[in-house]
């Protein structure tokens, strides 16, 4: 069974019964714990997982007022391994903060808060209940999001998706695609195109684990964690 390393956060238990419904082994991993580098090296797969805010410093901006801290430590584990994690090729699956610390980590920008810097923004901070649809996404064709979510989307290219967060993706790290948006325009997917698994989600499709809306994007990680050789 593939392992599965999931970035620590404070509510894990969603990710892990993603990660287990789709047939992978997860493993806890922290700014406390093991290297990157050790990491990489006993695990088939990486999930960044939600959180605080990236520090703007990272991308060379002042703090937005509404400037909204991850747990101390985590920003530099996180991109550390989110960078050693692209460069290995290791199959990569980013959730929401996970999304914008593996932009930010490959060069590039965040919108610090969509409420007063998106003008007409459909509402992205949905708190209630955690599988809530919020708004609909346009998923790219062609991308490898659409082919994971084939079976789930009515015309070939919309889906209806959860949403909390206040920030997204502002100018996308070099090489990647955006593979979806919101009508508003914000940022909801990119992934690395190419023969390697490095999906991003703007959403949180590990809420949904109990009727399996996006199931496949976590068989999809698992499935090319399994297909890796160490
Ligand atoms: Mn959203």
């Amino acid at each position: 069974m593939p392992l599965i390393a999931i970035a620590q956060n404070r509510r894990m238990s969603d990710y892990v019964e993603s990660v287990r419904r789709a047939g992978g082994e997860p493993i806890e991993v922290g700014a406390d714990g093991e290297s990157p580098e050790h990491i990489l090296a006993r695990v088939d797969g990486i999930m960044l997982t939600g959180g605080g805010d990236v520090d703007p410093k990272l991308y060379g901006e002042a703090r937005h007022a509404t400037f909204d801290p991850a747990e101390s430590g985590r920003d530099a584990f996180e991109i550390a391994l989110t960078k050693a994690a692209v460069a290995s090729g290791i199959p990569y699956f980013a959730i929401c903060r996970g999304m914008q610390l593996l932009n930010v980590a490959m060069g590039g920008s965040l919108i610090q808060d969509i409420p007063s810097q998106v003008p007409g923004a459909l509402p992205h901070a949905v708190p209630e209940p955690r599988f809530a649809i919020a708004h609909e996404v346009w998923v790219s064709k062609g991308s490898r999001l659409s082919a994971l979510l084939a079976d789930h989307m009515e015309d070939g290219e919309t889906c209806h998706v959860n949403s909390r967060h206040h920030q997204s993706v502002q100018r996308v790290a070099n090489g990647f695609d955006v593979t979806a948006t919101s009508p508003d325009g914000v940022i909801e997917a990119m992934e690395q195109p190419g023969d390697g698994f490095c999906v991003a989600v703007q959403w949180h499709p590990e809420n949904f684990w109990r009727t399996g809306e996006f199931r496949s994007l976590f068989e999809g990680l698992v499935q090319a964690a399994n297909a890796r050789t160490r």
